[in-house]
């Protein structure tokens, strides 16, 4: 079968030739219906020097997959073939003290395994199959189609993750400020307003990327650059945001995040633009919390899915074929892309 591999480190991804995966005990492979193009896989494929990160090319890309069971491994007798699935894509150990709670994006063993999850050092689902290398990290889908599910188990489960962080902030009378309104932005938006009363402003440097904010439900979008720091502070009648999402991490970005929160705020890094912001006494408001996060639990997957199954969210797609994955990135890169491009392999 065909498969989009990332094949070295500041490289670009190609279109191999690779076997099918045959399930072990415990196994299942997935027909993919859909895989999310993730702008994580271009700092994978262009920015990350090797070494920084603990596994090794070549492997398949794709880490948001969702599909249908195809074949099961001994032992696995709770899934049906041709069930639609959506995965769970942080694997862990499965036994640590973080991997029990679900959290198996936080695995104590992490160092020991060999990649992070399917497209993230082990093949992911930008091949017509994907080998899911435990059948709990499985979760069915009951009513959504594949290539909708998929965006939500990353764009989706991200953000969803940082803001149930910040849960006891974002009462009424709150806001939360969302920086990158692309494919997680435009999903954190929708999810702020199915969560939470917090009146939700979206800032974007693209005028599509602001539109689809506002589409998502956004109460006020701004413009990136010049005076959105003044903006946000008159919308918010100068009291600033509660909570900070920094969808996009670069040194600009951060340093909105740390200029719109106020007293006691979060700001919470999801951008992995690689820039910094200086933590001294005076750089920020008191008592404001900075935080990165990662992705998300395996209990959040099921919580994400639910809301998408009720409507409160719908992730934004853009289809294409695996024969043009490789240009997707292309476009992805170059802000061409509305919501979430997801790859049907099939
Ligand atoms: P995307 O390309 O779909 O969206 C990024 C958005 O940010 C675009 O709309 C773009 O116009 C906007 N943007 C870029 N620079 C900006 C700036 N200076 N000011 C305001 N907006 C700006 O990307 P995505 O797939 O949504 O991913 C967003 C970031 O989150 C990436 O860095 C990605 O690697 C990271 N990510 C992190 C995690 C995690 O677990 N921490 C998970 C998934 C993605
Ligand atoms: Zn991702």
């Amino acid at each position: 079968m065909k498969a989009l591999r990332q094949v070295g480190w500041q490289q670009e991804p190609e279109l191999c030739d690779v076997d099918e995966p045959d399930p072990g005990p415990g196994e299942v492979v997935v027909r993919v219906g859909g895989a999310g193009a993730c702008h994580s896989d271009l700092h994978l494929l262009h920015d990350f020097p090797p070494g920084l990160l603990p596994y090794e090319v070549p492997f398949t890309l794709g880490h948001e997959n969702a599909g249908w069971v195809h074949a099961v491994g001994a032992g696995v007798d709770h899934l049906e073939t041709g069930q639609p699935v959506a995965a769970y894509g942080a694997w862990g150990c499965g036994y640590c003290r973080s991997s029990r709670r679900g959290l198996e994006n936080y695995c104590e063993r992490a160092a020991q395994i060999s990649g992070h999850g399917g497209g993230l050092g082990r093949d992911g689902g930008m091949a017509p199959y994907m080998l899911v290398p435990s059948a709990r990290y499985l979760v069915t889908l009951d009513g959504l189609d594949p290539v909708d599910a998929a965006p939500l188990t990353d764009a989706g489960l991200t953000p969803y993750h940082a803001i149930m962080r910040s849960q006891g902030l974002l009462v009424g009378g709150s806001a939360a400020v969302v920086i990158g309104a692309g494919g997680l932005g435009h999903l954190a938006i929708q999810i702020l307003r199915a969560v939470c009363p917090a009146t939700v402003i979206a800032v974007d440097e693209r005028d599509a990327a602001l539109a689809a904010a506002d589409a998502a439900g956004a109460h006020h979008v701004v413009r990136a650059g010049g005076d959105a720091a003044a903006q946000i502070h008159e919308l918010t009648k100068g009291r600033n945001a509660d909570v900070v999402l920094d969808l996009v991490g670069v040194e600009p970005t951060l340093a909105l995040a740390a200029s719109v929160s106020r007293p006691m705020g979060h700001v919470t890094l999801v951008g992995i633009g690689l820039g910094s912001y200086p933590f001294s006494f005076f750089s920020a408001p008191y008592e404001v919390s900075f935080a990165t996060t990662y992705w998300g639990s395996h209990p959040e997957l099921v919580e994400v899915i639910a809301l998408a199954e009720a409507g409160l969210i719908e992730p934004r797609v853009q289809r294409f074929a695996l024969a043009d994955a490789a240009d997707v990135y292309r476009r992805l890169a170059a802000g061409e892309i509305d919501g979430r491009a997801v790859v049907q392999p099939d």
